[in-house]
């Protein structure tokens, strides 16, 4: 199984915490019809996309990138002892996995100069923080955690209607301990990270792209969650708070990357996870790399 990558001078690393079945195929893509499955399952199986009862089969990842310059992760995935009761594999959990890839990927805590969350839902926030004596602190001491302001306030208010349990400890905590860049969409990093907004999953949900003059990769969190959606981009997940939107961003982010040598790095998509946009027919395929 790929771990590793490189693009340009980019040296990107898979931090992979789970990889499994999730939801029913036509319960997380309400859009797929029972005729559109069946031409696909051959691929989809085939690809690992999807198991023998027709769940969808999902990676839960960080992505760790070495620029010339600085260690950045992307999305910090599940996370451990947080209560999360209505997914029990998501539970208080104990388990090393996540931060094990992170030494056998030759990182530790202190390298992360950046934590960057293409948004704020629970399996993109989960290792901003641990639990250090009853109290919720940065998992990465050195790092500067970027969250995008659209994204943010988004959260901000639906946390005051209701709370929000991922957004009290995995987000709030970081800005307390001062290390938030709550930031807009003309954000850079040097000359090598940029904030390609891609709305619809959330409203703020952004893609990052990397590589010095042009995009040598790109990082599409939860634009989409399935290889099948490349090849329908109309095909919007259940948890996409606009569905609409969601389809357009998909559709023009697969249109802007086909046929190019950007490596797109997904949050969901099954091992190996990354791959490079071509066309195929009116939608797309993502090649793995
Ligand atoms: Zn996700």
């Amino acid at each position: 199984m790929s771990l590793k990558f490189t693009a340009g001078d980019l040296t990107i690393h898979r931090i992979i915490e789970q990889e499994t079945t999730f939801l029913p195929a036509h319960e997380m893509l309400p859009g797929l019809t029972p005729e559109v499955l069946a031409g696909n399952r051959a691929w989809m199986k085939a690809a690992r996309a999807l198991d023998d009862s027709d769940t969808l089969i999902l990676a839960f990842q960080s992505y760790v990138v070495k620029t010339p310059h600085h260690t950045i992760l992307i999305d910090s995935c599940i996370g451990n002892h947080k209560p999360r009761p209505l997914r029990p594999a998501w539970n208080m959990k104990t388990d090393d996995t996540y931060l094990r890839g992170l030494s056998a990927a030759g990182v530790a805590v202190d390298d992360i100069d950046y934590v960057m969350c293409t948004h704020l839902h629970v399996d993109h926030v989960g290792w901003n923080t641990r639990l250090e004596n009853g109290r919720w602190v940065p998992t990465f001491p050195k790092a500067r955690y970027v969250f995008d302001r659209t994204e943010f306030d988004y959260w901000t208010e639906t946390n005051a209607k209701t709370e929000v349990p991922p957004f009290v400890d995995s987000v709030l905590p970081v800005v307390e301990a001062n290390k938030a860049e709550i930031v807009r969409n003309d954000f850079v990093i040097g000359d090598h990270v940029r904030i390609l907004p891609t709305p619809g999953h959330t409203p703020g949900h952004v893609a990052f792209s990397f590589g010095r003059g042009k995009d040598d990769a790109v990082f599409s969190g939860d634009l989409m969650h399935s290889p099948i959606q490349t090849h329908f981009p109309e095909l919007s997940a259940k948890f996409d708070v606009d569905q609409a939107v969601a389809a357009k961003t998909r559709r023009s982010f697969l249109e802007r990357y086909c046929d190019t040598d950007t490596l797109c790095c997904t949050a969901h998509f099954p091992s190996p996870s990354a791959g490079k946009i071509r066309r195929k027919g009116n939608g797309f395929v993502c090649e793995m790399a």
